[in-house]
């Protein structure tokens, strides 16, 4: 089976995701769809994609600077088993009247509240949770970022309380209207909104987030602090546990990875499309437990952190593989992520 994908809302994520889809083995980029033109959608058809007008865009916009448009999202949607909606934040939410007039299934996006969906998605955590499901929310960037990393340790060692304080870059680095700022911003919602939002993939986990914005589009880090029940895992064991799983990326010391800006340069020689960094990305020297109590950072592309999780979520929906692992390995290699 080929699954018919449509992508509605093409913005930094939107793209991703269409590429995602097209490169699988058992899925189809049927169209994508946008507002209005631009150098994206001059891009979506350089590669081929069918063009759509969404939202208030009209053909007429894309047909004046002399881009084909095979017609609105309706007329996409009558074509397709699934949505993808990349939408901005609370767009995704009235669309989702358009698909459930056409009868298909969707995927939301983080931006979006939980319930917007049956169930919130992270392929690590609860792959399983999304099969045979209609409508599916795949966690924000810095929500897939936390589930990731407390499903390997969750998994192996009981923990007592997480905190994490997630230092947030200020906007993607396109995003001229809502940055550069100078300055460190608290997030005056204490604690912050991720914690709750983990719980919605792992309701029963004692975890307390807060979050300041600093002037950087590269990436976000966590700087996570995990109290254990007895037995707590070492140093070692707790880094071998992140280096055996896939999506994540642990850079030894004498890598010279000083900070994000490493990072990226890493993204940028390793030369997979557009540099993203699709894992979540620790440090060996970051990483330290102390009695109970573990520390480690990571650090988050937001950008394409989710673009893997929307395939796995499209691949449980529609029961396209046994399990996680199988549908993270097929995801895996078709976008160029390295095995661990
Ligand atoms: P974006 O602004 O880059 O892209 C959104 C696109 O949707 C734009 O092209 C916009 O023109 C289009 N659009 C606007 N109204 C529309 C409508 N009614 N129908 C269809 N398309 C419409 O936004 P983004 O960063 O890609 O974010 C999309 C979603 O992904 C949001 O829910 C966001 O919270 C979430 N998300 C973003 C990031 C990130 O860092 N950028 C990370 C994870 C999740």
């Amino acid at each position: 089976m080929s699954v018919r994908v449509a992508i509605n809302g093409y913005g930094t994520i939107g793209k991703r995701v269409a590429d995602a889809v097209a490169a699988q083995p058992d899925m189809t980029l049927v169209g994508v769809a946008k507002t209005r033109p631009n150098f994206e959608a001059e891009r979506a058809v350089a590669k081929g994609y069918k063009l759509y007008a969404a939202g208030s865009g009209t053909v007429d916009s894309f047909a004046q600077v002399g881009l084909p448009v095979a017609g609105r999202i309706e007329d996409l949607l009558k074509e397709v088993d699934l949505v993808v909606d990349a939408a901005p934040e609370k767009v995704g939410r009235e669309n989702a009247r358009l698909y459930q007039a056409a009868g298909i299934r969707s995927i939301f996006q983080g931006g979006e509240k939980p319930d917007v969906a049956e169930v919130s998605f992270n392929a690590l955590a609860n792959y399983a949770a999304a099969k045979g499901k209609h409508r599916v929310r795949v966690v924000s960037c810095n929500t897939t970022g936390l589930s990731r990393a407390i499903s390997v340790v969750s998994s192996r060692w009981p923990v007592e309380h997480w905190e994490a304080t997630i230092v947030r870059r200020a906007a993607d680095p396109a995003e001229t209207n809502r940055g550069p700022i100078n300055g460190i911003m608290p997030t005056f919602q204490l604690p912050s909104h991720h914690g709750p939002d983990v719980n919605t993939i792992f309701p029963q986990l004692s975890i307390a987030t807060t979050a300041v914005v600093v002037p950087t589009t590269l990436m976000h880090v966590h700087v996570n602090h995990v109290r254990f029940t007895a037995p707590p895992p070492n140093s070692a064991a707790l880094l071998e546990a992140f280096r055996s799983t896939p999506r994540f990326h642990v850079f030894p010391a004498w890598a010279g990875v000083d900070g994000t800006p490493q990072v990226m340069e890493y993204a940028r020689d390793r030369g997979r499309g557009r540099e993203d960094m699709m894992e979540n990305v620790l440090w060996e020297n970051g990483l330290r437990v102390e009695g109970k109590d573990a520390y480690f950072f990571q650090a988050i592309h937001q950008e394409s952190i989710v673009v893997p999780e929307s395939i796995d979520a499209i691949r449980a929906m529609f029961d396209l593989a046994p399990d996680a692992a199988h549908s993270i390995a097929i995801t895996d290699r078709t976008l160029g992520i390295p095995p661990p």
